[in-house]
């Protein structure tokens, strides 16, 4: 079967190759791929910055963000032909910690998870793969094409989830949202704002179809500097993972503000704050910034429930390209009007 793959450390090994079908031992489901979204850690993966091979092999089938329908599934494991499903991407370390223990391997402790696509496991970019039945999602017939977004979501999903539990520290009514960054998980995170009835902003860099789609949801669409924003945020979902921004982010939060960070920094020593103000402002407004990644079984529920809940239309907005297998260059090449870019396997 073709799939994509990289040689893991190598820049420009990226390559559709065949590899052989997937063995048993990934599980007894067998899912046929439709659908593979691609992300900046897959360019990071492709550019040899990130990722590791499974034990013993040289290549990594890279793709995390999956789509897929089932090809065959054994009574009794709640799946079964024809059924549209994603897979989770990370598996509880061996330990396993306390975190992967309770089937929370979203928080894991000694890093020694692996991941589908990224760490020690092939991923779903790939004509088919085999998966464990507790590692996969069902995804409502009605979402289709549009599941694919199901990985992504389930990050917000439990961004929220996290930011829901911190605000319960104190009495909390939370009214107004910034949200930086208008790309699939900036987007993803204003929808479930708004559906959660609060006043949204996004904040980004240029008018487009970020701006439109943003708009679409009700959202106030910014494109200045966070400082000269008129309000300060209850909660704001960073999203850029820009370090300047962040700090120019955090300063803006309302006293008792929850400040999310959920885009992850290229790394950078430059600074446009004084540190020393951040703390002093976060100490007297009992203000909270946290980090936020990956995601378990009940945060890909709650992104599956708010995809079903979101209009169809609006969610097909942020899927704004579909290319071949064979095209996944341009697949991973970023153009100004690309939102979420997706390989089709169908095509
Ligand atoms: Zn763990």
């Amino acid at each position: 079967m073709r799939a994509l793959t990289v040689i893991p450390g190598r820049a420009d090994s990226g390559a559709v190759v065949e590899m052989p079908e997937p063995p048993e031992t990934d599980g007894s489901v067998l899912v046929r791929t439709l659908a593979v979204g691609v992300c900046g850690t897959d360019t990071e993966i492709l550019a040899g910055d990130y990722g590791w091979a499974p034990e013993g092999e040289e290549r990594l089938i890279i793709g995390h963000e999956s789509l897929g329908e089932v090809l065959e599934a054994p009574v009794g494991s709640g799946f079964s032909r024809g059924d549209l499903v994603a897979g989770v991407v990370r598996r509880p370390d061996p330990v396993p910690c306390l975190a992967c223990g309770a089937g929370e391997w979203d928080m894991c402790r000694n890093g020694r998870y692996t991941e589908r696509g990224i760490k020690q496991r092939h991923g779903f970019a790939a004509e088919r793969f085999r998966i464990e039945p507790g590692f996969l999602v069902p995804v409502d017939r009605g979402l289709e094409p549009l599941g694919v977004l199901m990985e992504p979501a389930s990050i917000l999903a439990k961004a929220w989830e996290h930011i829901a539990h911190i605000g319960l520290r104190a009495r909390w009514a939370p009214r107004t949202v910034l949200v930086t960054g208008a790309g699939p998980i900036g987007l993803l995170g204003a929808l479930m704002a708004a559906q959660r009835g609060l006043e949204v902003h996004v904040l980004a860099r240029r008018e487009g179809v970020q701006a439109e789609a943003a708009r679409a949801i009700g959202a106030t669409y910014h494109t200045g500097r966070v400082a000269d924003l008129p309000f300060h945020p209850d909660v704001v979902l960073e999203c850029t993972g820009v370090p300047a921004l962040v700090m120019e982010t955090a300063q803006q939060l309302a006293p008792a503000g929850i400040c999310c960070l959920a885009g992850v920094s290229a790394g950078s020593k430059r600074l446009c704050t004084d540190p020393g103000t951040l703390e002093r402002q976060m100490v007297l407004g009992n203000e909270v910034l946290f980090g936020a990644v990956n995601a378990n079984l009940r945060h890909y529920r709650a992104a599956a429930e708010a995809l079903a809940k979101a209009d169809r239309a609006w969610l097909a907005r942020l899927v704004t390209r579909r290319e071949r297998l064979d095209e996944w260059r341009a697949a991973v090449t970023r153009r100004p009007d690309d939102i979420k870019t997706v390989i089709d396997f169908t095509l």
